[in-house]
């Protein structure tokens, strides 16, 4: 099946890209819930956290801390910003390629709807 996130790493499918390296992209949120919404995603195609193995650990760590620092440069570090995976129905996962949710830049609920 093909997987709309393959579709963005390989650019095939248009984005709002604002990083990128050789294992990772993180591009705008076409449907944004916030006034930033950026989705991180590994270049390499893991279908789901379940999939995730001692060897994705780095990985996993250095999309958190790049979410972090992107999260600085748009300015989101003082007033605060969340970062989410969803997983599941029950969550709402709806692109089953993982993706790190970073949002910011309005009082974000909680505990979310
Ligand atoms: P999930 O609900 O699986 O946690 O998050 C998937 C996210 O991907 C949603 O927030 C949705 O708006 C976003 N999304 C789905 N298709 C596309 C796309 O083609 N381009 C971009 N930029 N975002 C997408
Ligand atoms: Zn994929």
């Amino acid at each position: 099946m093909a997987c709309i996130f393959c579709g963005i790493a390989a650019s095939k499918i248009p984005s709002k890209t604002v990083f990128s390296d050789d294992r990772m992209l993180a591009f705008h949120d076409v449907n944004p819930g916030a006034p930033t919404h950026l989705l991180l995603i590994p270049r390499r195609h893991i279908e789901s956290l379940s999939e995730l193995a001692p060897g994705d650990d780095e990985l996993v760590g250095a999309m958190v801390r790049k979410a972090r620092d992107l999260a600085k440069d748009l300015g989101l570090a003082e007033r605060g910003f969340r970062l989410v995976y969803n997983f599941g129905d029950d969550a709402g996962e709806s692109v089953h390629h993982i993706h790190l949710h970073l949002l910011g830049g309005r009082r974000l609920g909680w505990p979310p709807g």
